[in-house]
């Protein structure tokens, strides 16, 4: 003999009503459906797609967007703050930092291209 999953379904209507789930028990005294991993799972999974959904909204990508713009306008202070350490340190012709002067020169040529970028 079978037994009936014991899960309460609501009913449809105004008022509150409910009457045991007519399918058979599969697991735990639940059918499929009402299985309570089923239903984590599900939760689990629109829970994911709303976090998805949000992420890709416009509102979210302007977010981020303003993010690395700040994160963009704190690094190039941090490298005009450094940007003399380092000039000195080329000057003082160690043949291993030739590499860093390539570095100042394509540092400064994106600093430029940032400083004329229009701001709010
Ligand atoms: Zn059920």
């Amino acid at each position: 003999m079978s037994t009936k999953c014991k899960e309460q379904v609501r009913e449809a209507g105004m008022w509150p009503r409910y009457h045991q789930c007519k399918r058979n028990a599969i697991k735990d005294g639940y059918c499929n459906q009402h299985h309570p991993d089923t239903i984590r799972e599900k939760a689990e999974k629109k829970q994911a797609e709303y976090i998805q959904k949000r992420d890709n909204s416009p509102v979210r990508k302007l977010w981020r967007a303003c993010d690395q713009l700040e994160q963009a306008d704190l690094f190039a202070d941090d490298y005009r703050k450094l940007r003399p350490r380092l000039v000195e340190l080329v000057d003082n012709e160690d043949p291993w930092l030739g590499w860093l002067g390539l570095v100042i020169k394509q540092m400064d040529a994106h600093l430029n291209a940032w400083d004329s970028c229009p701001k709010v």
